[in-house]
């Protein structure tokens, strides 16, 4: 579960990191007065789930009320690599003499949390990590222990922070560290960590990702979840119990059980398609539920062909047909379906779909089948018979 920055940026302030004060805002009129309160100059951010809002243009300063206007009304409904712009976050702008690099993470290799630290901050840390490696100081942390602040000021030393605020960077790590386990984070990321001009340490961007399933334990955590700026087809998949991830493609994609459909979706890519969805329908095969992830994969406009691959266990191939039928009788798709039906009933349920005659319904008896045939639909193609 990701955070907004200012979200982020709440936490931290919470474990004692240092942070500007700022406002969520949604609306230009909100974003002129919030700045106005806050006192010029100002930076006016795009808040969404994505990084490098600055060179996209999502991150601007404001020297006074007419440059918070211009910059709130651009950057609201911005589209930021996919992602639409309805938060901004008005905070006063900081003076920058240095920026640095800040992480923790859980490195599952070494089963050990990692903290990372470099004075390379602002720009692209993979760079960093790529091109000047001894630039990022990677650093594992006994999880019995925990973060000391020898181990903090070591790291900040071994980074090269400027020596006056070796304690500062110290501080931040420390609390850092404390956000990361504390709040049951997976990353916790500040880039960047600045330093001002009068040698103050503070966290000016921020990247929080909560462990999902550790929300119960942090019910002040909660509303971080239903935030507006959540993929509307996730969210309601999410209600309705249905394990539904939306991807960038254009083929929706439905299987019961986990590795099967993240199978299909390799297949697909295989095939040269892309697909929109991951979605588990798990065990089951009544109308009722067929009917509800028919539903959620359409709800996405850009779906234009989906793939069905069940394979018969215990569920038998032949109740999935009869569901497939009934719901189909309810819902009449706009968009050609391939169904691939193997396992225990198979022959029966493939008859089963012919003689419904079902229009713009597909039938595949493999996998690679399935997929050249949706690939080909989704791309506008005839294929062979129809069932
Ligand atoms: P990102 O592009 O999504 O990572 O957004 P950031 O919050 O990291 O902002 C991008 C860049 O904008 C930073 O690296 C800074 O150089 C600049 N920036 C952001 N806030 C301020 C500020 O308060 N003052 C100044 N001078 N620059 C800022
Ligand atoms: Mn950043």
């Amino acid at each position: 579960m990701d955070l907004l920055e200012y979200q982020g940026k709440q936490l931290f302030a919470r474990h004692g990191l240092r942070v500007s004060s700022g406002e969520p805002v949604t609306t230009v009129e909100d974003a002129v007065s919030a700045a106005t309160k806050i006192g010029y100059p100002v930076v006016v951010k795009a808040q969404v789930l994505i990084g490098g809002r600055g060179k996209a243009g999502g991150v601007k300063l404001a020297a006074n009320e007419d440059e918070a206007r211009l910059h709130a009304t651009n950057i609201l409904g911005l589209d930021i690599h996919g992602h639409i712009v309805r938060t901004l976050w008005i905070e006063h702008a900081s003076d920058i003499a240095s920026e640095y690099y800040a992480s923790v993470l859980l490195d599952r290799s070494a089963k050990k949390p990692l903290v990372m630290f470099s004075v390379e901050g602002g720009v692209d840390i993979e760079e960093v990590a790529e091109k000047t490696p001894e630039k990022l100081i990677r650093h594992h942390v006994d999880p019995l222990a925990g973060l000391s602040r020898e181990e903090a000021i070591k790291v900040a030393t071994d980074g090269g922070a400027d020596t006056d605020v070796i304690d500062g960077v110290a501080d931040a790590l420390v609390a850092l560290y404390e956000v990361w386990l504390q709040e049951d984070a997976t990353l916790a990321e500040i880039n960047p960590l600045i330093v001002t001009p009068e040698r103050e340490v503070k966290a000016l961007d921020s990247k929080v990702s909560l462990d999902g399933n550790a929300l119960y334990r942090h019910p002040e955590n909660q509303e971080l979840s239903d935030s507006e700026n959540e993929d509307p087809i996730e969210r309601r998949a999410k209600e309705e119990g249905v394990q539904y991830v939306k991807l960038d493609g254009d083929i929706g994609i439905l299987g019961n059980g986990a590795g099967l459909v993240m199978s299909t979706l390799d297949v697909v890519a295989q095939a040269g398609g892309k697909p929109a969805n991951f979605l588990d329908a798990g065990g089951g095969s009544n109308a009722e539920k067929i009917k509800q992830a028919v539903d959620l994969l359409l709800a996405n406009d850009a779906v234009k062909a989906v793939l069905f691959n069940i394979f018969g266990g215990i569920t038998r191939c032949d109740e999935v047909a009869n569901g497939l039928i009934a719901a189909f009788g309810e819902i009449k798709p706009s968009v050609p379906f391939v169904v691939r039906l193997d396992g225990t009933n198979d022959v029966e349920g493939r008859r089963l779909l012919q003689e419904a005659a079902l229009p713009n319904v597909h039938a595949a008896k493999t996998m690679n089948e399935a997929a050249e045939m949706v690939v080909a639909l989704a791309a506008g193609k005839s294929v062979g018979e129809t069932v």
